[in-house]
């Protein structure tokens, strides 16, 4: 039997494409196209049983809480879940666990972004110094992207497992913020261009010697395989999941 999907930001640049995705993909079937101004039940009527979220930093919660409390799991892609969102969702499937609903959010579906958190986890342990820089197309609503936040994130957690000491820096006059941001103590530059899509280094410097993770997202064509795994596999985990790589035997 095949399964259900409904996309929720149908007619944004993913949702698009991941509606041809699930046309696309065996096993798969398009059950609705929800955007703005049409009503989420949509879904419900149509016997969604999986919902893919690409909308908007401020609109993927109130879908979430819909989802889950009909009964429909959901691949979240939407960017912008910090802590806050992370916790909400917690809250949200704990109130309601006889649902048995699997969450998944991913910052990233593409293979090679999975992979290069992967790897700057790995190496964060063993340099002074790192810092993201994160590239996009100057659309985007959210700064960082979901995805550095997830490195930086990644990498703190490596890091304070292995003791290491938190990245030098001297800086002390620095009033227009030109150092970047910072997620937990990793620095995060932001940049917005027309003509990208999206991309990230990890910097990486000890004495002597730098190493460069990157990545480019060249065609959002690259986020539709891991979109299809996460709709695939989603039912059959429960609860909330963060990153596709958990999905995956990497
Ligand atoms: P977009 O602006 O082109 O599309 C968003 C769509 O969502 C629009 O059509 C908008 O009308 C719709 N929308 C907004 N609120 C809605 C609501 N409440 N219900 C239904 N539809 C709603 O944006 P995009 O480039 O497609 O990106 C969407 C999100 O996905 C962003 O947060 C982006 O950062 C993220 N993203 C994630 C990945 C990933 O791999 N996880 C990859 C690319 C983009």
């Amino acid at each position: 039997m095949s399964i259900a999907v409904a996309v929720f930001g149908a007619a944004g640049r993913m949702g698009r494409q991941v509606c041809d995705a699930v046309e696309a993909a065996e096993g798969l079937e398009l059950v609705a196209r929800v955007d703005v101004g049409e009503d989420p039940k949509l879904a419900v009527e149509a016997g969604a049983r999986v919902a893919v979220d690409f909308t908007h930093p401020d609109a993927v919660l109130g879908n979430l809480e819909f989802c889950v409390r009909n009964g429909i799991h959901v691949v979240v892609g939407t960017s912008g879940f910090g802590p806050d969102k992370i916790e909400q969702v917690q809250r949200l499937l704990a109130e309601n666990p006889e649902s048995g609903v699997g969450v998944l959010v991913a910052p990233n579906f593409s293979l090679g972004a999975v992979l290069m958190m992967k790897f700057a986890a790995q190496a964060a342990p063993y340099f002074e110094s790192v810092e993201i820089v994160e590239l996009h197309h100057p659309d985007k609503a959210d700064a960082p992207s979901g995805t550095a936040l997830r490195t930086a994130q990644l990498i703190a957690d490596a890091r304070t497992a292995a003791g290491t000491a938190p990245s030098p820096d001297a800086t002390v006059h620095d009033e227009g913020g030109h150092r970047g941001g910072k997620v937990q103590d990793v620095t995060i530059h932001s940049v917005r261009l027309r003509g990208l899509v999206a991309h990230q280094e990890v910097l990486l410097g000890g004495v002597g010697e730098t190493l460069t993770l990157r990545h480019d997202s060249l065609d959002r064509a690259s986020f539709m395989p891991g979109v299809v795994v996460g709709v695939r596999e989603v039912a059959a985990h429960p609860g909330l999941t963060i990153g596709l790589e958990h999905y995956l035997s990497l």
